[in-house]
C-alpha cells in the first residue's frame, strides 16, 4: 500500500463525519458509534469535521473529546465552506486503514459499518451506501433518481446512490480522491475514474430527527454543472487541444469553404455578392480562429500544472 503501516498510529478504523449545526445528534451519534465498536472489537478514531457551524455544535464536540478520550479527533473551520471540504480536511487528518465517511444527522446507522467493513475485505476499494428504503421527502427522492441514473451513465459505473454520504473505503482510495467544490455527490464515479473497485450495500436510512436539510432541490442544479466540467477536465485535462483544436478546425473548414465558393464566384463573375451565408463564413472562420487560441491556452495552463498527480498507485512493497 502506498502508505506505511506504522503510520497508522490510531489503528482499523477513522470516522469522518462533517457537520454543519447539528449539536442535537451529535451524543447519539457518538454512543451509537461507540457501541458498534464495542461489539466488533475494532480500534477507531471519529473525526468530526465542524463546518463553521453556529449553533454550537463544536462545544459538543469538546465536550465528547473529553468523555470519548483517544476516540475523538475534531477539525473546526472558520466559516461553512461545504461539504465537500470538509470530508477533504478529515480525510486528509484519518489514520485508519478504513475510513468511513458518514453523515452527523443520525440518517446514517452506523450498525452497518461491520457489513461494509466485510465487503471492503472482500477486495473492493469503496464500499458505497445504498439507501434503498429512503425516509427524506419526495421533492428530494425522485431529482435524486434521475441524477443517479444520470451520473451511471456518464461515469460508466452503475450504482443506485450515488450521493449517499455513508461510504467505506480502503485508506488509499480515500486520500487519492480531490474533493472540492460539490464533488461529493459523485465519489463513486471518482474513485471509479481512478481506477479503484467500487460497489455499494444497502444500507438502513433513517428520517431526520433534529434540525432540517441543509440541501435544497435546486443544489442539484450546481452539481450537473460540476458533472460537466468534470467531464471535460476527465477527457481533456492531459490535452484540451484534443477538444478546442478539432472544433476550431472543423469550423474553420466550413468557413473557407462557404468564403471560397463565394471567392470563386466573385472572381468569375466579377461580381461581389454579400449574403447571409457570406456573413456565416465569415463567422465561423472567426469562431474557429478562437477556439484554437482557447485551446493553446489550455495547453499552456495544463503545462504550467506539471506537478499534478497524474498516476494512482494502488500498492507498493517496501
Ligand atoms: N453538511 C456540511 N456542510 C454543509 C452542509 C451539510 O458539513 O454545508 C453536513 C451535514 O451537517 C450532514 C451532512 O453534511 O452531516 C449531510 O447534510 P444533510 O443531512 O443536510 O443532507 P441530506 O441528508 O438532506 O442530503
Ligand atoms: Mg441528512
Amino acid at each position: 500500500m502506498s502508505t506505511r503501516r506504522q503510520e497508522n498510529k490510531n489503528g482499523d478504523v477513522s470516522i469522518v463525519i462533517p457537520m454543519y449545526n447539528e449539536k442535537e445528534s451529535l451524543p447519539e451519534l457518538m454512543k451509537n458509534i461507540s457501541e458498534t465498536f464495542d461489539k466488533c472489537g475494532k480500534s477507531y478514531e471519529v473525526i468530526f469535521v465542524d463546518d463553521g457551524s453556529t449553533d454550537g455544535s463544536f462545544d459538543v464536540v469538546k465536550n465528547m473529546y473529553i468523555e470519548y478520550a483517544g476516540r475523538v479527533k475534531a477539525l473546526r473551520f472558520s466559516r461553512n465552506c461545504g461539504k465537500s471540504a470538509a470530508l477533504n480536511a478529515g480525510i486528509a487528518a484519518a489514520t485508519g486503514d478504513v475510513i468511513i465517511t458518514m453523515d452527523a444527522d443520525l440518517q446514517d446507522d452506523p450498525a452497518a459499518i461491520p457489513g461494509m467493513m466485510a465487503k471492503l475485505k472482500e477486495g473492493w476499494d469503496v464500499v458505497s451506501g445504498w439507501k434503498k428504503v429512503r425516509h427524506d421527502p419526495f421533492g428530494k427522492t425522485f431529482p435524486s433518481k434521475i441524477w443517479n441514473l444520470m451520473t451511471s451513465l456518464v461515469s460508466g459505473l452503475r450504482l443506485h446512490d450515488f450521493n449517499c454520504g455513508f461510504k467505506a473505503y480502503r485508506r488509499d482510495a480515500a486520500k487519492n480522491l480531490d474533493i472540492y467544490g460539490e464533488r461529493h455527490r459523485y465519489l463513486p464515479a471518482l474513485a471509479h475514474w481512478d481506477g479503484c473497485r467500487v460497489t455499494e450495500i444497502e444500507v438502513p436510512h433513517h428520517a431526520r430527527k433534529f434540525g432540517k436539510s441543509k440541501y435544497g432541490t435546486w443544489r442539484m442544479f450546481n452539481g450537473a454543472m460540476d458533472m460537466i466540467t468534470l467531464l471535460f477536465l476527465k477527457k481533456y485535462m492531459r490535452s484540451p487541444m484534443h477538444f478546442f483544436g478539432i472544433l476550431g478546425m472543423l469550423f474553420i473548414t466550413i468557413g473557407v469553404g462557404i468564403l471560397g465558393y463565394f471567392g470563386v464566384q466573385w472572381i468569375m463573375t466579377m461580381e461581389m455578392r454579400i449574403r447571409p451565408l457570406t456573413l456565416l463564413g465569415s463567422g465561423l472562420m472567426v469562431m474557429g480562429v478562437q477556439f484554437i487560441s482557447i485551446g493553446l491556452i489550455g495547453e499552456m495552463i495544463t503545462n504550467s500544472l506539471q506537478s499534478r498527480r497524474q498516476y494512482t498507485i494502488r500498492e507498493r512493497l517496501e
